[in-house]
């Protein structure tokens, strides 16, 4: 059993502001949603405002005596010299460890460059929180671990936290075996916090209660170590502290992927579905990386997102006919000896998102890009029987995909006079965050329906021209759905929940474009206020 307890006491919501007023106000949304909690004392700006936080915290622990015995404080206050925001030294940090204690904080969470220079290395002198974390962190790079780690002898401190930065996924892993190690009893590291820190160590952390780390962190607002996601989504979208050994991983692989809404398409299933299965955003710069990841995670299937499409084909076992003559992958299949299977769904999705508005045979069609998901469009439409025509910025890559599918290259100066019934966006200009662009101007719109493959936003700067020109348009969200709707029953041989997986996603993009209207009157609105 995790020093902290167990299930939901296992995730950490971090509470980190610079005033005392915006700390006390995550702290309060904390308490509704979580049972740990990490104070970032570090991040007050003086020492004004860590008075009248820990004051606030103090009467609130007091007043709520009854109410809070289940929740668990941890005070941090970490150094500059040791990656946090506390300019004073020693000696000071230790003055507000105390007084969190006097607060009400069980826990406190000690960098090893302090506890070196305490004597002894050890804090059990002072009257700090009582039970000690020692953390360890490298913002450059994952150590070797059986030699950074010299831990001070057992009853010192009660956990050990080591955080660093993952820039593999064979890092992360290396981080997640020291937790399991320790957790197993096969180090001499007792109770262990494995933390990969960035982007690319996401997935470890989520899956690194179920390999035995006693803790994982997420804030309650601002992320306070890079490639964070926030608690909400570490508890609800996730469930990492509910994930165990018989959770079936699935995910999404891509450069980028932050952006992918595939987890909350996914995830959003598994919930309805009641099932014990997690979608994980695995950030691939290499994909060999990723392949090794597979039997060390579990993963039963994943998603393949750009620049993968094409690449991943030589990785794979096995490809059904239709995704080996797209030559682009978007689905894969890990059976159980560990072999891998290709498909494409990508090829579902534009079919079942056009054909509602179009009679695809013997209509002319434009794509414009020649990539993974324009080879997918290409095919579908071809085999559907329209008459298909590509445009791309490398008239070779037109011409060669043009040729695979018995359609026509056009060249971009000829988009003016040419007409379609539809013209197909598979490039991704106009993608989320730069979304204010489109790749094509209104006069190269010449057609009765424009679909843009881009699902975020849903209303793209390329659908907005075509409205404005009175034509009609599909959202990417239609192909982004159908394309999930797909791997879900591929992976899972049933039905998967559509309607909610619909909510989920058309929630999530129009609740993105709604707080997006609102930023520029907020931002007038305080200008307004502000004094001339
Ligand atoms: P991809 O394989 O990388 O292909 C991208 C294509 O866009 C290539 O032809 C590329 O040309 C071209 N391109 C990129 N930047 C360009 C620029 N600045 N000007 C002109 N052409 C440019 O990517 P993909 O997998 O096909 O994905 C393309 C878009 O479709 C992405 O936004 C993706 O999110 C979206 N998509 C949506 C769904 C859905 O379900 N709605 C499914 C799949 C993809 P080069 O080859 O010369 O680089």
């Amino acid at each position: 059993m995790s020093p902290f307890g167990n299930g939901l006491a296992r995730l950490c919501a971090v509470a980190a502001a610079s005033s005392a007023t915006d700390m006390a106000a995550q702290v309060r949304s904390a308490l509704h949603q979580a049972l740990t909690i990490e104070l970032r004392l570090d991040w007050l700006t003086s020492d004004a405002q860590r008075a009248r936080f820990l004051g606030w915290l103090q009467r609130t622990t007091r007043a709520r005596r009854k109410l809070l015995p289940r929740v668990t404080f941890l005070a941090t206050c970490r150094r500059k010299g040791a990656g946090g925001l506390f300019p004073g030294d020693i000696e000071a940090q230790l003055f507000w460890l105390i007084k969190a204690r006097e607060a009400g904080c069980q826990w406190c969470d000690i960098e090893i460059e302090t506890l070196r220079e305490l004597p002894d290395q050890s804090a059990r002198e002072y009257p700090v929180p009582p039970h000690v974390m020692l953390s360890l962190h490298d913002f450059e790079r994952t150590p070797l671990l059986h030699r950074a780690v010299r831990t001070p002898a057992h009853g010192e401190v009660d956990v050990v936290k080591i955080a660093a930065a993952a820039h593999t996924i064979a890092d992360s892993i290396r981080l997640l075996d020291f937790a399991r190690r320790s957790n197993t009893g096969r180090s001499k590291t007792r109770n262990c916090i494995a933390s990969p820190m960035g982007e690319i160590g996401l997935p470890a952390r989520i899956l690194s209660l179920r390999e035995g780390s006693a803790l994982t962190y997420a804030p309650i607002a601002n992320a306070t170590a890079p490639g964070q996601v926030s608690f909400h989504e570490m508890k609800h979208l996730y469930r990492a502290h509910k994930l165990d050994r018989h959770t079936q991983v699935y995910g999404v692989i891509g450069n980028p992927v932050g952006h992918s809404l595939s987890p909350l398409l996914h995830n959003s299933a598994f919930v309805a579905r009641k099932q014990n299965a997690v979608y994980l955003p695995f950030l691939v710069e290499d994909l060999r990386d990723f392949l090794k990841a597979i039997p060390e995670f579990g993963i039963r299937g994943f998603s393949v997102t750009i620049p993968h499409k094409q690449n991943i084909l030589k990785h794979l076992n096995r490809c059904d006919a239709l995704a080996a003559d797209i030559g682009a992958v978007n689905t894969v299949t890990v059976a159980r000896d560990g072999s891998l299977s290709g498909s494409n769904t990508d090829y579902v999705g534009v079919l079942r998102s056009l054909e509602k508005k179009l009679t695809l045979a013997k209509s002319r069609v434009l794509i414009f890009g020649a990539g993974g998901s324009a080879r997918a469009a290409a095919f579908a439409l071809a085999r559907a029987g329209a008459s298909v025509a590509i445009c791309a910025r490398r008239p070779a890559a037109a011409k060669e995909l043009a040729r695979a599918v018995g359609g026509e290259s056009i060249p971009r100066r000829a988009l003016r006079t040419e007409t379609f019934d539809a013209i197909l966006n598979s490039t991704p200009i106009g993608m989320h965050p730069a979304a204010a662009i489109s790749p094509l101007a209104a006069s190269e719109l010449n057609c009765r329906i424009v679909m843009d493959l881009i699902y975020r936003p849903e209303q793209t700067r390329l659908l907005q021209l075509a409205r404005s020109k009175g034509i009609a348009t599909v959202s990417g969200v239609e192909m982004f759905l159908a394309q999930g709707i797909a791997q879900y029953e591929l992976w899972m041989s049933r039905r998967a929940p559509e309607s909610i997986m619909r909510r989920a996603i058309l929630q999530a993009l129009r609740s993105e474009s709604q707080h997006k209207q609102r930023q520029p009157q907020r931002a007038r609105a305080k200008k307004s206020r502000s004094p001339r």
